[in-house]
């Protein structure tokens, strides 16, 4: 990883986030390395280092940079996409996060922050939540946008709601991958989205896989999707030509 970093063997992927009545509301970030023998790994080929001390920062900064340089370049193309960046536990929790973040703001002037929404993910525990509550409230004072992601993994998801200060839920695709034909899942999904609604949260499905994981998810009120039904993470040169090709074919899909 480090190798990789020093000579710019990384790069990101973007994945649409749609809203069910309104089509692309922005991409989430998603890191890639290049790798000279095996070619492009995802994140599962290096995940421990996304969150290693000696790693995450430099990390973090390479993905919050790189994410808000493409996302500067759309919204100068008249494309006003929101950019969802994958935060680890590690760089969160660092004394330097918020100066970074704050130097990474100052870097793309031309970018609103209300379009930038870090994701914190409860697989990696946070230890302070005291602390992790205070840092995320000052991201919100800057403007930027907080989402729980992979809602529900952890061991204390309530906590994590309860705590922390977010604008979003990401409900993880393992609660959304049997809504079909699991009554729990539908149960714990509604809950999910019931409760969410009632603090005044947006709530994203991930791994949305068919259309009619869309319908149900509909009815059940979730009004962002994600997932390979959608689009599979793509390079930021696809994105335009995506996004051009996504009202004809899918909007009337949803209803
Ligand atoms: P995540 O943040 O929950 O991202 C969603 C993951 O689910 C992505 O995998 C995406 O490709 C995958 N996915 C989306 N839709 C579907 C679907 O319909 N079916 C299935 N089976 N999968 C779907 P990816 O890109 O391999 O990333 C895995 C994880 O690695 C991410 O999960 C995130 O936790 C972490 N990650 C990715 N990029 C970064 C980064 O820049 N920084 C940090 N710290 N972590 C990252
Ligand atoms: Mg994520
Ligand atoms: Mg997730």
């Amino acid at each position: 990883m480090e190798t990789a970093l020093d000579l710019g063997r990384l790069l990101l992927h973007y994945q649409p986030v749609v809203g069910i009545d309104n089509g692309p509301v922005g991409m989430e970030a998603l890191i890639r390395m290049d790798h000279p023998e095996r070619g492009l790994l995802s994140p599962a080929a290096f995940a421990s280092d996304l969150d290693a001390p000696r790693l995450a920062r430099r990390i973090g900064c390479f993905v919050l940079d790189t994410a808000l340089t493409q996302t500067q370049t759309w919204h100068r193309q008249g494309l006003a996409l929101r950019i969802a960046v994958n935060i680890s536990a590690c760089h969160l929790m660092d004394q330097h996060f918020l100066s970074d973040l704050q130097a990474a703001l100052a870097a793309h002037p031309d970018l609103p922050p209300s379009s930038i929404e870090i994701e914190v993910t409860e697989t990696a525990p946070l230890l302070d939540f005291d602390k992790a509550g205070e840092t995320l409230l000052a991201c919100n004072r800057m403007g930027v946008l907080i989402a729980l992601d992979d809602f529900g993994t952890g061991n204390s998801s309530l906590t994590y709601l309860q705590k922390l200060p977010a604008q979003t839920i990401k409900i993880d695709q393992s609660f959304v991958r049997d809504i079909l034909n699991d009554s729990r899942d539908i149960a714990i999904v509604t809950g999910v989205i019931k409760t969410a609604h009632m603090l005044g949260i947006e709530v994203v499905a991930e791994g949305v896989k068919t259309q009619r994981h869309a319908e149900l998810l509909r009815k059940m009120g979730c009004t962002f999707l994600q997932g390979y039904w959608i689009a599979r993470p793509m390079p930021a040169a696809q994105i335009p030509g995506w996004i051009a090709g996504f009202q004809p074919t899918l909007s009337g899909a949803f209803r």
